[in-house]
């Protein structure tokens, strides 16, 4: 359930831009309306909105029958490891065109050689005197980054060492294509290439995604990191009820592969100034809200490797279709701590959706994610959780089916839920 709509979401959203753009759709169409920065706000009790920043955050929320008395918020990421195009990106070898891209985020470099490729971002167009941001998506199979034959490189099976700068080029065409690639996007964006003033063109993975394994309970797909994440908490939120007395948010940020520090990441400002602006159009204080509220920080988390089990802590493994997993790191790169912990998977057990824990190995560093560094700025409990998935950071990975369920039921318990504090301090949900 839900894979085939996850995995058109995914095909739909190359970049963070089109991401966004799919996102946009799925809530306009269940009525949400869009709010912008520079006008005054007025919300109506029950309705939905959602404003974005950049064109690629997004923040939707609906607003509760009564009032304000908590805020249940998610929030994923829009963005996976890529390459970007450098401004001047065309490279000429003599016989053939290249482009200079250089790498966006941590990705496994091999992943990207020897399949088909294309571009994706968004074009920057003057029109008169007017500068828009017009998406594009090259819809066809333009570049591919091709290894070198192992009769040229005999230790390609010994840990042979990409370099970003010259192994991760992609191939462009032949000489007679010198000079066309702008016009290529331009023509696909429907828009005049004279007029392109600047662009951020990412490459995206053409493989398709595909349902697989004995019992069909596998899928595999570029971006499953975080789209996966992203999608399953949308339709959790989407699904679930108005509430009476909480606001309930989903959100989906920018850059968090590369540390989410810009405007529209989630160590940006731009969170709480929402939520301030709407807690101010109801006369609520957002700081009052604050004890009472909780973040759903939803990004992939690495299943038990099947030929490297050795990798995951023994005790804190999870596996491909065992349910949500909650990521907690004594740290605190994963915000989880026992009260968010505690809180998230009484939700669960209501709703009947297995979970499982997940800790990094004591002697490696791990990763990290969005839930710990928007608390910074909004301090509320927050749970880090995620899909267990394998591959994490190839241009093609692989999660289990069945967790696309598990993310949708557990993200639907968790917005329909009110967290309350008696006068000991006590948490009842
Ligand atoms: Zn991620």
């Amino acid at each position: 359930m839900y894979t085939r709509e996850l995995l058109n979401y995914i095909e739909n959203s190359p970049t963070a831009y089109q991401a966004v753009d799919a996102a946009v759709k799925i809530l306009e169409e269940q009525g949400f309306v869009r709010l912008d920065a520079k006008d005054a706000w007025e919300l109506e009790s029950g309705k939905g909105y959602y404003t974005v920043q950049n064109g690629t955050s997004i923040i939707a929320l609906r607003m509760p029958a009564k009032r304000i008395d908590g805020i249940m918020l998610a929030a994923s990421h829009s963005d996976s490891p890529t390459f970007k195009l450098k401004a001047v990106c065309e490279a000429d070898t003599g016989e053939y065109i290249k482009l200079n891209t250089e790498r966006y985020g941590g990705m496994i470099l091999s992943s990207w050689l020897d399949k088909p490729l294309s571009l994706a971002g968004r074009l920057i167009v003057k029109e008169g005197d007017a500068i828009r941001s017009v998406n594009v998506k090259v819809d066809k199979d333009l570049l591919l980054i091709p290894n070198v034959a192992i009769h040229q490189n005999r230790k390609h099976n010994d840990g042979f060492v990409f370099n970003a700068q010259t192994d991760m080029m992609p191939l462009f065409g032949m000489s007679s294509a010198k000079g066309t690639l702008i016009s290529q996007v331009a023509e696909a964006a429907g828009v005049g290439a004279e007029d392109v003033v600047s662009a951020d063109l990412y490459l995206y993975n053409r493989t398709p995604a595909t349902v697989w394994g004995a019992d069909d309970a596998f899928f595999s797909a570029p971006r499953i990191d975080n789209l996966m994440c992203a999608y399953g908490t949308l339709i959790g939120f989407i699904q679930s009820t108005t509430a009476e007395n909480t606001l309930q948010v989903w959100s989906c940020f920018d850059n968090e592969e590369t540390g989410s520090r810009t405007k529209q990441g989630a160590g940006a400002l731009w969170l709480r100034d929402v939520l301030e602006r709407v807690c101010q159009t109801q006369g609520v204080d957002l700081r009052r809200v604050l004890p009472t509220s909780m973040m759903l920080s939803a990004d992939n988390a690495h299943a038990k490797h099947p030929n490297h089990p050795e990798l995951s802590d023994a005790q804190n493994a999870p596996r491909m279709g065992g349910g949500v997993v909650i990521k907690a790191n004594a740290s605190q790169s994963y915000a989880t701590d026992g009260i968010s912990c505690a809180l998230f998977s009484e939700m669960c057990k209501k709703a009947g959706v297995p979970t499982q824990g997940f800790a990094n190995r004591s002697d490696s560093a791990g990763g990290s994610t969005l839930g710990s560094i928007a608390d910074t700025l909004l301090p509320v409990n927050t749970v880090d959780i995620g899909m267990a998935q394998l591959a994490m950071h190839s241009s093609y990975e692989t999660a289990a089916c069945a967790d696309n369920a598990h993310l949708v039921n557990a993200s639907r318990a968790f917005f329909e839920t009110a967290i309350t504090l008696d006068a000991d301090g006590n948490y009842h949900i």
